[in-house]
């Protein structure tokens, strides 16, 4: 499910007259958050309210916008009161009977303390329910409390008035702080909005909250100290209530709203948020919520004593110190591709709908057809795909359809077109046919409520074919993962200018950017840097921004380039020497807690690491896992020998004869390979002999998603 778009509280009121024309305290405000400038409202009747709400909520939903709706009253009762006057747990069974009880007028008259005089009635001694003007106590409802809760089989207090201890128990009906007689004469204009909205609405935390809307129960005294601050100076009390509250779930990070939404008991209800108190002030206020560091600051750390550290090892080492640093989000399909499912896709619809005509021709009952010719009458009218035949086809006759049409009642085979001699009224073929012949089964390809993509896997164009198919508008992605991109070097210029004298162009970022794009990143450009301590350090800052840093050039240990002294002195620097060929050590560092991957300055280096280790890395990061590229045996178009001790990826091509040829140079100073190349070879740590002929794993380009 989606985020919420729209956060609507509501302060209620038991008020038993139409509340002041003029707004006043104790009465019903509503304030909506998610329009930009909050709506806060006032109303003088339930009646009124609920008017209102529903309204609104139509409004909302007919435009596809979620809404997260909050009463400031109980939900529910103590555990075993649902079941002493219905004999179920279920809470909705009490609302049902609080609903068909309680007599509430269009002018807020109603008959709440004679409904708790009557549920009193249910036992033997006084109570639970209790208060009431003095005029109107009699023996079922005392004026105050005289009663021992110990003699019923539920407690004075849900369990969440134990944890919220200044929260009032449902029972007491009148006098300061009561929410008994909301509660009463609230429920059932809940009962009312289920009506109204049906499947669309749920209420936590009795049920999933999945619906456009949602209903809970609030409690704005939980963040009391924060609305007494932002109070405006002729601002009712209740008004700034709901409508810092609304602005606090609408601040709220929605990962974390819903886990809260998540919270509470199946059947005494539950306060939205309780126990949260912090993170909703910190939202109330407009801030950011606090979260842990993502990464440990060591989480680059190798083991001491380490020499040389394997591919394998090194991208096992990377594997473990990332995870997914994105949230989800949904998307409409025309913005799918190339993003990560976040969550399983399941089907809406089966595939197909309904049974249908795999090809065109004439569609039967296999019943009547045996051995030989076979003569059958067709029945008047076709069925064409989107027109399906609305009547049965008797047995013994035949249907003229259409590839894709829906089969008739009746039909069950399918008879080719091509296979038939057809007259106006008749056709005629040989038997037998095989039953089911030509007819597609309703779901044969999936059904309604199959997971037909699993989470972490990257939308292609087939998949979107199998999403629409399925009759999903949306999907739940990860956000994009964005990443910066850092070239650092005194010698560096960037084509289109004058290079001065040892100057080069700078090839690595442009290169980095199309690969990020490729692997459907967002890229950050923070430029090219030389090496200055202070222009870097900005640069960084600039890229802790986002989720990972991209750098080139300079990073290696006891370089004299400035990048690797300020990662090492504040950002943990941690060099790793991989064995490897092209490529240097690989620097890895946390820049304010974001990943930074030093790549080698080479761009041969640099790519094949990129290649090798930042794309499984962010692709982590992403949501996708972590990524193997595509290898594939092919025989070698080439000779050669290479010693043990490192990997080695040269630059590679299939030749027209299916071999693999390398680049004419293996010098990593040879860009110009790296552009003829369309993969790499991968040849392993240990020493090899290769001859021409002998099968050598290649790495196409096109298995690193490029
Ligand atoms: P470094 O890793 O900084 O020692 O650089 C290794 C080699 O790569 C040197 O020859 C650098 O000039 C070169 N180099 C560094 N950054 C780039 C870049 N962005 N584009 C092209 N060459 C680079
Ligand atoms: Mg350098």
């Amino acid at each position: 499910m989606t985020a919420f778009d729209r956060f609507i509280m509501v302060d209620w009121s038991a008020r038993a007259a139409p509340s002041p024309a003029t707004p006043a305290a104790d009465a019903i405000w509503i304030a909506i958050a998610g329009y930009g400038d909050d709506i806060v409202s006032y109303h003088r009747t339930r009646h009124a309210a609920t008017a209102y709400l529903t309204e609104v909520l139509r409004e909302e939903c007919a435009a596809g916008r979620r809404c997260l709706v909050g009463f400031d009253f109980p939900f529910g009762y103590p555990k075993g009161f649902a079941r002493a006057v219905t004999g179920s747990d279920d809470p909705f069974a009490l609302w049902g009977e609080l609903a068909a009880r309680i007599k509430d007028g269009t002018d807020n008259a109603n008959d709440r303390f004679d409904v708790a005089e009557e549920l009193n009635g249910l036992f033997d001694s006084a109570g639970p329910f209790w208060g009431c003007p003095k005029g109107r106590a009699s023996a079922g409802l005392d004026s105050r409390k005289s009663i021992d809760y110990s003699q019923f089989p539920f407690a004075e207090r849900r369990r969440i008035e134990t944890v919220i201890a200044k929260a009032q128990p449902v029972w007491k009906l009148y006098t300061t702080g009561s929410v008994g007689s909301q509660t009463l004469l609230g429920i059932p204009q809940l009962v009312q909005l289920q009506k109204e909205f049906g499947a669309d609405l749920s209420v936590r935390p009795f049920e999933t909250a999945d619906t456009p809307i949602v209903l809970a129960e609030v409690y704005p005294s939980l963040i009391g100290a924060e609305i007494g601050a932002q109070q405006e100076e002729d601002e009712i009390l209740d008004a700034a209530q709901v409508r810092v509250l609304a602005k606090a779930m609408s601040y709220l990070d929605p990962v974390r709203l819903a886990a809260m939404l998540a919270e509470g008991d199946l059947e005494e209800g539950w306060i939205l948020g309780a126990g949260h108190e912090a993170e909703l002030t910190r939202a109330a206020r407009g801030e950011p919520p606090l979260l842990p560091p993502v990464f440990k600051d060591d989480c680059f750390a190798l083991p001491p004593g380490i020499a040389w550290t394997p591919v394998s090892e090194a991208q096992e080492r990377l594997r473990q110190a990332l995870h997914v640093v994105a949230g989800p989000q949904t998307v409409p399909l025309s913005h799918a591709l190339g993003r990560v499912t976040a969550a399983d896709a399941v089907a809406k619809a089966s595939n197909p709908g309904a049974a249908n005509a795999a090809v065109d021709g004439y569609g039967f009952s296999s019943e009547a057809i045996g051995d030989g010719p076979q003569l059958l009458p067709l029945v008047c009218g076709r069925a064409v795909a989107g027109q399906p035949f609305k009547g049965s086809v008797p047995k013994g006759h035949a249907i003229s359809i259409l590839t894709g049409a829906t089969v008739p009642a009746g039909v069950d085979t399918v008879v080719l077109q091509e296979d038939c001699s057809v007259e106006p009224d008749a056709i005629a073929f040989h038997g037998p046919v095989k039953p089911g012949a030509n007819r597609r089964r309703a779901g044969e390809d999936f059904h309604a409520g199959q997971t037909i993509l699993g989470a972490g896997h990257v939308i292609r164009p087939a998949d979107l074919a199998l999403l629409s198919a399925a009759g999903l508008a949306e999907i739940s992605v990860y956000r994009r993962l964005k990443v910066a991109i850092l070239s650092t070097g005194d010698e560096l210029v960037d084509p289109g200018q004058e290079p001065g004298e040892g100057q080069i162009f700078d090839a690595n970022r442009p290169m980095l950017a199309g690969l990020l794009r490729a692997w459907g990143h967002e890229v950050l450009d923070l430029g090219r840097k030389p090496d200055d301590e202070g222009a870097i350090r900005d640069a960084l800052d600039r890229g802790a921004e986002v989720d990972a840093i991209l750098t080139s050039g300079g990073a290696s240990a006891g370089d004299e380039d400035h990048i690797s002294r300020i990662l090492s002195t504040e950002g943990n620097l941690s060099s790793w020497r991989i064995a490897i060929k092209p490529g240097r050590p690989l620097a890895l560092a946390l820049w304010k807690g974001k990943p930074v991957f030093g790549l080698p300055g080479n761009p041969v280096a640099a790519m094949v690491c990129a290649l090798l280790f930042a794309r499984p890395a962010l692709s982590l990061m992403s949501g996708a896992g972590w990524t193997q590229p595509m290898r594939m045996k092919c025989p070698a178009g080439f000779s050669k020998s290479k010693r043990h001790g490192r990997a080695e990826y040269p630059r590679a091509r299939l030749g027209a004869d299916g071999r693999v040829e390398l680049f004419k140079s293996e010098g990593s100073g040879r860009i110009s390979g790296l552009s003829w190349a369309e993969g790499l070879v991968e040849l392993p740590f240990e020493a090899q002999e290769i001859e021409e002929g002998d099968l050598v794993t290649f790495l196409p380009y096109a298995g690193f998603g490029l």
